[in-house]
């Protein structure tokens, strides 16, 4: 199935070349596309083995599996340069365990959640976080609205244990390459005029394995690839 070890380097390897081709084509500087690769539902062997490739960013969506495979890697592994990634949706009463194992939030998208993820946040370094924005044409409910970004972005910035470092979004799935370029660009514009608030932002989380190209076209810095490395999940 898709636990063979060298199909998961082999994806991670071509996925790579074509995030540094997608670069080239589009104008992008060179490596400034980050690849995320995202473990959810997948076992710790899978995980491993794209470790055994090199990749060291993770998105998981659940908080209690999220939290099993940080600890088992710190546990059984020195892997202190690995990066966790939590993607998936937030209840308030499991903010706890997200802001004592996650290094990086991508979905943050209403004040409550950020207020507790910065209370309960005991680690020196700062959560990174992202904000989640319902781009328009999105059939979820997840994420925020365009004219609620800023006031979600002033409390993030004036808190102490978050630092904001971008957007973050999941738009409808489409395979029409240029309704996909167009949502991606919305986020993308958006991250500009946030920027000239918050110049230290420098992340675009968009793309996964069906419209990663137009995610890069548009400007994404952070691309969350599941089922390209690891196979369909079941
Ligand atoms: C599952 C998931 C992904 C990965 O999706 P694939 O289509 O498997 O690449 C990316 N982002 C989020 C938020 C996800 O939940």
């Amino acid at each position: 199935m898709c636990s063979d070890k060298n199909s998961i380097q082999q994806n991670i390897e071509q996925i790579n070349q074509q995030i540094r081709t997608a670069e080239q084509q589009y104008g992008r500087h060179s490596n400034s596309v980050h690849l995320l690769a995202v473990s959810k539902t997948k076992p710790i062997a899978a995980l491993e083995q794209a470790i055994a490739a090199g990749q060291k960013r993770f998105g998981e969506n659940y908080v209690q599996e999220g939290v099993e495979k940080i600890q088992y890697f710190s546990q059984h592994y020195n892997h202190s340069d690995l990066e966790w990634h939590f993607i998936g949706p937030i209840q308030s009463n499991k903010t706890r365990p997200i802001a004592e194992n996650f290094d990086w939030v991508h979905s943050v998208d209403r004040e409550k959640i950020a207020q507790r993820l910065n209370d309960q946040r005991t680690n020196d370094k700062p959560l990174q976080v992202l904000i989640q924005v319902n781009t328009s044409g999105e059939s979820s409910k997840s994420g925020t609205d365009h004219e609620q970004v800023f006031a979600l972005a002033k409390l993030i910035n004036d808190l102490p244990n978050l630092t904001l470092r971008g957007l973050m979004s999941i738009p409808e799935n489409v395979p029409d390459y240029p309704a996909q370029l167009a949502a991606f660009q919305q986020l993308a514009e958006l991250n500009d005029s946030l920027k000239t608030h918050y110049p230290q932002i420098d992340t675009l989380s968009m793309g996964m394995s069906g419209d990663m190209q137009a995610a890069i076209e548009a400007g994404s810095t952070m691309v969350r690839i599941g089922t390209a490395i690891f196979g369909a999940r079941g």
